[in-house]
């Protein structure tokens, strides 16, 4: 059975290199890891470090080198911090610990939130440390694994639940270990009948695993996989894990067990390039922080007549700096100026917005502080016929209401 959910968009769209195995990058110019408000450096500035070795801390999270090469320090660019290394192009990576030798039954939440602070597994979804997710999460009774993509061009995540399915399972098994919860849902849309398939090979026990295909609409929310997998409308200010759904991104699961049983801490992230004009685009395990100028120089450049925008063209958030913890898709889009009409009042917008507002409200200047809920889908401004940019518009709310 296909589950729904209320709100988003669906779009016919082709798969851009579905089938397209990861290609893995290692060479890169330099790496740039964003440093939170609270930083400290472990690394001498200048120091030749290697892959795996601790460069400092942001925000009470390990950071490593993803690359060998002169640890710069945490140097401003274009307005934010970053840790930032310039490759030797030599790739020297050392485990900087030993892998986790207990049995999983032995482990305790402690000792996993533990393991996911040491490695700096990264939540791809939230963008967040899954120490922290897993630290937040009480009385936990269902983990979700998302599977799903940013946006319906991508087929990133299709291939890496394929090539790595063991680790998928496995890595969901220890979140299992790590919440006391009852049951994994593995959620992905209705049409990836082989992942279903791929970690049903190692998702044996039907009492623990379930995959619950969705149907294809984006973006999805806490809010929708809650609604289609539970039935339950969280309320506007409520969260998964207060209702004991921890949800995950399928990287996180695999990075966790990958550390787990190699010592080596996250180091790299899956990305996928893609879109019109992207001549070799593909979907690519990179260094973690590796900036947009080396990954524009795996791609041959991007597009010059597109805008490159993060996760989801419905968003249309640019790309600046390096890549960071929360982005798995570069995308190429249509930079089309259609003029904007006035509002005919047909209500697309609420139809689609994932947490119910009325965006159309912002033209009449009722902000209602809307921008305090919308999570800057860009759904409406997808589907309106008059080309309004509410999102723009309910953003720009909030800039007003910070100052
Ligand atoms: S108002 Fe915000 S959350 Fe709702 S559809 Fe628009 S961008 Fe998405
Ligand atoms: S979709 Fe556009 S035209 Fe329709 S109600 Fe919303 S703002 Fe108005």
């Amino acid at each position: 059975m296909v589950l729904k959910f209320h709100g988003g968009v669906h779009i016919n769209a082709k798969k851009l290199f579905a089938d397209s195995e990861i290609k893995y990058i290692d060479n890169c110019w330099a790496i740039c890891i964003a440093a939170g408000e609270e930083y400290s450096l472990v690394a001498e500035i200048g120091a030749q470090v290697y892959g795996g070795e601790l460069l400092g801390f942001s925000d009470g999270t390990p950071v490593y080198a993803s690359v060998s090469g002169c640890f710069n320090g945490v140097l401003e660019i274009e307005g934010s911090l970053y840790f930032t290394v310039i490759s030797d192009g030599e790739n020297n990576q050392t485990p900087p610990y030993e892998p986790e030798q207990r049995a999983l039954t032995q482990l305790t939440k402690e000792d996993i939130i533990f393991a996911a602070r040491q490695f700096a597994v990264m939540d791809s979804r939230s963008g967040m440390p899954l120490w922290k997710l897993l630290s937040q999460t009480e009385n936990c009774r269902r983990v979700v694994i998302d599977c799903t993509e940013p946006f319906p061009h991508s087929a990133l995540l299709e291939q890496v639940c394929l090539e790595n399915a063991r680790q998928l399972v496995y890595g969901s098994k220890i979140l299992l270990q790590a919440t006391g919860a009852l049951k994994c849902v593995f959620a992905l849309e209705c049409g990836k009948k082989k992942v279903i398939n791929a970690i049903g090979g190692y998702a044996h026990d039907e009492k623990l695993f379930a995959a619950a295909p969705l149907e294809e609409k984006y973006p999805y929310t806490d809010r929708a996989l809650v609604y289609a997998l539970y039935v339950k409308n969280l309320d506007m200010n409520e969260t998964p894990a207060e209702n004991g759904i921890l949800i995950v991104s399928a990287e996180a699961a695999i990075a966790l067990f990958n550390a787990m049983v190699s010592g080596m801490p996250q180091t790299r992230r899956f990305v996928t390039l893609c879109g019109d004009g992207f001549e070799n685009g593909g979907n690519f395990s990179v260094p973690r922080g590796i900036t947009f100028h080396d990954l524009q120089v795996i791609c041959n450049g991007f597009p010059q007549d597109k805008l490159i925008v993060k996760n989801s063209l419905l968003s249309g958030q640019q790309v600046a700096g390096a890549l960071d913890d929360s982005t798995i898709a570069i995308l190429a889009a249509e930079d089309k100026k259609i003029p904007q009409k006035p509002c005919i009042s047909c209500g697309e917008c609420a139809n689609v917005c994932p947490v119910k507002l009325f965006p159309a409200e912002i033209l009449l200047g009722k902000s209602q502080r809307m921008y305090e809920k919308c999570v800057a889908c860009g759904a409406c401004e997808y589907v309106c016929p008059s080309a309004i940019p509410l999102m723009n518009l309910i953003k720009t709310k909030e800039g007003d209401s910070n100052e």
